[in-house]
């Protein structure tokens, strides 16, 4: 058992719903004419945010439908507030979220080297789950979930040194053999960049109105074998991760999970509203013996080797939070 688990204290912003994607498992997204289609105003956003801050955390989650402006009226919608692109609008989010004393982590979805570039100043990380290496019904209509694109993205971040975070979706039509190949499609980019902080490893939650309402979620027993499959198959530097809201984690933490990712005591999950957080103070209990230590949205190593821009915002709000040892220091 290990010493300790990490976890990210965070607000979640989910910034749009509308995705060029469809995606059968997906219980989030909408078409931009939807009556729940949403576009988060600035002035939401900095609600959200002034509050996570006032919460004392450290992470602004910013996540999205994929290039939503692929559908005209999305594109006319964020023309309207002075943007061409959602990426245009999310780097001015992100120097908001750095302003209000929050480390953008932005997932919104695949990206190309350019759009990289622009959000790298202002992102302490980045993610995109990977999904699964597979070609799979479930992801038919999904242009952004073609394995190799998101592979692309993935290898750009680590070519720009971009701390990364990525994942698997399991139980979505995938078999064992394919989760393993996912995993060693992760390995391998790590070995030629070192960029991937953590693994999530995410169950599938089937989601009432979706064509995947019936599906069957992963066992118990499928979660414990990734994560033991995960943890063999992964070098040590990447931290295998389990959302507490939706695993039984303390069996997970035996098989060789390490980090509980982001938990937010102030916004709920969006992608899972259904599935609440705990409490910071009931997941200390639930560990037992077993610390449950903060990290920022960038994790130890690349806080030492100061993968962020020097000299900026960002890097002077990194080193306000990172304790010597590249955790959070106590606030
Ligand atoms: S890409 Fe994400 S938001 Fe879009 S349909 Fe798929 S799961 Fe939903």
């Amino acid at each position: 058992m290990p010493d300790y688990v990490t976890f990210s204290r965070n607000v979640f912003l989910p910034v749009t719903n509308v995705c060029r994607n469809r995606c059968r498992y997906c219980g989030f997204r909408r078409d931009p004419s939807h009556p729940e289609a949403n576009l988060m105003t600035v002035e939401e956003v900095k609600q959200v945010l002034e509050a996570g801050a006032r919460f004392g955390c450290t992470e602004a989650l910013f996540t999205f439908g994929e290039r939503p402006e692929e559908h005209p009226a999305f594109k006319s919608r964020i023309n309207e507030i002075g943007y061409s692109s959602i990426i245009e609008y999310l780097v001015d989010l992100c120097k908001i979220a750095i302003e209000y004393g929050l480390l953008p982590h932005s997932n919104p979805g695949v990206m190309n080297l350019h759009d990289l570039k622009r959000l790298k100043p202002f992102n302490a990380s980045m993610g995109l789950m990977l999904e699964t290496t597979a070609i799979l019904p479930a992801h038919e209509g999904s242009p952004g979930k073609i394995p190799s694109v998101r592979i692309e993205t993935i290898e750009n971040a680590g070519r720009l040194k971009i701390p990364f975070t990525t994942g698997l979706l399991i139980g979505i039509g995938e078999d064992r053999e394919d989760r393993l190949q996912s995993l060693i499609a992760i390995r391998d980019l790590h070995r030629r960049y070192r960029h991937i902080q953590e693994v999530i490893i995410q169950p599938f939650s089937p989601k009432p109105g979706t064509e995947m309402a019936g599906f069957p979620e992963p066992t118990h027993q499928e979660m414990m074998d990734m994560v033991s499959l995960a943890q063999s198959i992964l070098p040590d530097d990447i931290a295998i991760q389990v959302p507490p809201n939706l695993t039984g984690f303390s069996d997970l933490i035996r098989c060789g999970a390490t980090d509980l990712g982001g938990i937010s005591p102030y916004t709920i999950d969006w992608i899972n509203p259904e599935a609440e957080w705990p409490q910071i103070s009931e997941l200390t209990k639930k560990l037992g013996g077993i610390h449950l230590k903060e990290r920022l949205p960038i994790y130890p190593q690349y806080v030492l080797n100061h993968w962020y821009e020097h000299d900026s915002e960002l890097a002077d709000l990194i080193e306000r939070y990172a304790d010597r040892e590249g955790f959070r220091d106590e606030y």
